[in-house]
């Protein structure tokens, strides 16, 4: 793929664009956004460059699976009792970055 095509967190994981890396895989890296929404806001993303949920084949089921099993640990490993996630999807659904990706949030 050519670095133009490459979406932004595709950059992220090959380490092209700089992030605060949180957590990282075999399957998915785990970022903070650069623009907080709550005190802990991260980002987890699948290694695999998925541009939004309609794109889903059965073979990301592992992948979508691992990400969802890590989000609670991902949650007490910052020391939050409590979160909230999202997945923005599409243009009329918020989507910005058209790389799957979880949204965790939650503030201490
Ligand atoms: P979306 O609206 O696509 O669901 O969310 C994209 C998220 O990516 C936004 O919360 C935005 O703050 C975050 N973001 C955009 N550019 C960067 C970046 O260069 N680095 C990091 N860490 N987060 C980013």
């Amino acid at each position: 793929m050519s670095n133009e095509q490459k979406t932004l967190f595709s950059k992220i994981i090959d380490r092209e664009i700089p992030a605060e890396i949180v957590h990282e895989d075999e399957k998915c890296i785990v970022i903070n956004d650069i623009n907080p929404k709550a005190k802990v806001h991260l980002l987890v993303i699948p290694k695999k460059p998925i541009p939004t949920l309609f794109d889903l084949t059965p073979e990301d089921k592992d992948c979508m699976g691992h990400m969802m099993l890590l989000l609670p640990q991902l949650a007490q490993s910052q020391g939050l009792e409590g979160f909230k996630t999202q997945i923005n999807t599409g243009v009329t659904g918020g989507q910005e970055v058209f790389h799957i990706h979880v949204h965790l949030m939650g503030n201490k």
